[in-house]
């Protein structure tokens, strides 16, 4: 069975999200509020739409509740990140992964009920750490 995913901004992050859950065959609703990026992705998600994520009449108009997995990727915003995560836990979504610009950002977040927080610069920062050090011991 198809699950469903909803992305929420479509920068570099979300959209890199968006292209890979659509290339494994998954429908993926995607959203951001600017009209360029949105359209990038009307050929590679199932359906692509411009919309505040703040404003919890456009979720709840778009069908956000019955969406299975919801990926908040708005980064530089943080009241944005926020609010959206608050209307998200508000409308009972289940699965709900932010992306957090920074440390204290990421503790708000988990306190207003973020199941999964990441930090992609630092997480991919240290896989490569550890991915150089056992290259290395291969090396030698
Ligand atoms: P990345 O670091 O992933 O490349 P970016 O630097 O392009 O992202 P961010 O500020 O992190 O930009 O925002 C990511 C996306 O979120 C942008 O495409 C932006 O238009 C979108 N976005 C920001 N605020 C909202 C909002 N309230 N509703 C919907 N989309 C939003």
């Amino acid at each position: 069975m198809k699950r469903e995913f909803a992305v929420i901004g479509l920068g570099r992050f979300g959209g890199s999200i968006c292209k890979e859950l659509s290339m494994e065959g998954m429908e993926v609703l995607a959203i951001d509020n600017n009209e360029d990026r949105v359209n990038e992705f009307k050929n590679i998600a199932s359906h692509a739409v411009i919309a505040d994520s703040t404003d919890e009449v456009s979720l709840k108009e778009l069908g956000v509740k019955n969406i299975d997995h919801v990926i908040v990727a708005i980064g530089d915003d943080i009241q944005a990140s926020i609010l959206t995560t608050v209307i998200l836990t508000d409308l009972g979504i289940k699965k709900i992964t932010v992306k957090a610009q920074n440390d204290y950002h990421a503790k708000i977040l988990n306190k207003i009920g973020a199941d999964q927080v990441v930090h992609p610069e630092r997480d991919m920062g240290k896989r490569i750490a550890h991915n150089i050090i056992s290259n290395n011991i291969l090396d030698y």
